[in-house]
């Protein structure tokens, strides 16, 4: 019998360029699971929450490392929920990728292989599930890694300058990225409110829905 860790329920594996992140632009391949504990009120992949297909992990793998982009990410739903997750995050940094993991900040990621970027969410109140949030996270957060708001409104905006400043994330990673809602705030209203404060954060736009929205039809 195979272990729990061979297999993995998969929502879609494919190549686009990364949206977000310091990473942002650059060509990666995306592995998404299927499935997440959590249900952020503006969450953009509930397709995400049920469904997917059963895979080897060699399989998923192989599919992964077949776009021969420099980099592979790991998203969902909540990758981490899934044990064969950590090995798969292993092999891929063997195979020589750069791995990103996105994860919401609810999982534990004490067991996420050290070479991997994990680009952390600290959900803020206007999600619904700031109270989920696992603090202890933050002791294994390094200045390789990511800490991402997603900021619905003003509030949330409060609520992450404070926590910037309370817990000191400066300490910790120099990457603090600040996102809006798509649609729900705007850009211009969160790169004001950053500038009076300057607050030490990256204004973040998510690339692939310019990229991809119906109207962005190049030239
Ligand atoms: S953690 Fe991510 S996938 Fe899960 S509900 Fe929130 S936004 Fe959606």
């Amino acid at each position: 019998m195979g272990s729990r860790e061979d297999t993995l329920v998969i929502h879609e594996i494919y190549a686009s360029i990364q949206g977000e992140s310091t990473f942002a632009g650059l060509p990666c391949a995306f592995v998404r699971t299927t499935g997440c504990n959590l249900r952020c009120v503006w969450c953009d992949t509930p397709q995400a929450f049920h469904g997917g297909t059963r895979m080897d992990r060699g399989d998923v793998l192989a599919r992964a490392l077949s776009f021969r982009t420099p980099l592979v990410e790991l998203t969902g739903g909540e990758p981490l929920l899934q044990p064969g997750v950590f090995p798969l995050m292993t092999e891929l940094c063997d195979a020589g990728r750069t791995v990103l993991v996105e994860t919401s900040g609810e999982a534990d990621v004490a067991r996420v292989d050290p070479r991997v970027h994990k680009v952390m969410d600290l959900k803020c109140p206007g999600s619904g599930e700031s109270h989920r949030n696992r603090w202890d996270n933050l002791g294994h957060i390094t200045p390789a890694d990511e800490i991402k708001f997603v900021l619905a409104d003003r509030a949330d905006y409060e609520w992450m300058r404070a926590a910037i400043r309370e817990r000191k994330l400066t300490d910790r990673t120099p990457n603090l990225l600040a996102s809006t809602v798509f649609g729900r705030l705007a850009p211009r209203d969160l790169v004001a409110w950053v500038l009076e404060d300057a607050l030490p954060v990256r204004v973040q736009l998510q690339m692939h829905k310019y990229v991809w929205a119906p109207d962005a039809t190049g030239v």
